[in-house]
């Protein structure tokens, strides 16, 4: 539930997604660091499977998955630390920014 705008009384406020979208940077690059080693996993059962193609499908399917992964997992801390902890909201009636 949001609070009401300080400034006019506006109960149309939003969230700012600060950390959203800082954690879901951090997310994606933890997530890039954790595909090279997925993307590896997957290259190897990949080339176990089927060599060639198997170590491709398999190598690029565990990058992702780390991408995905991390980038989710990321936004998803971010969302509740702004939810939280932040708690920087924007009206959108009257642009007026404020803490809850
Ligand atoms: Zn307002």
């Amino acid at each position: 539930m949001n609070p009401s705008c300080p400034n006019c009384g506006s109960l149309n406020v939003r969230l700012k997604p600060l950390a959203t979208r800082a954690c879901g940077g951090v997310g994606a690059v933890t997530g890039g660091v954790t595909a090279a080693t997925a993307g590896t996993t997957g290259a190897a059962i990949g080339t176990a499977i089927c060599p060639g193609l198997g170590t491709a499908i398999g190598g690029l399917a565990g990058v992702l998955a780390g991408l995905l992964t991390g980038a989710l997992g990321g936004a998803a801390v971010g969302h509740a630390i702004d939810r939280k902890l932040v708690q920087a909201y924007h009206c959108n009636d009257c642009g007026h920014e404020f803490a809850a």
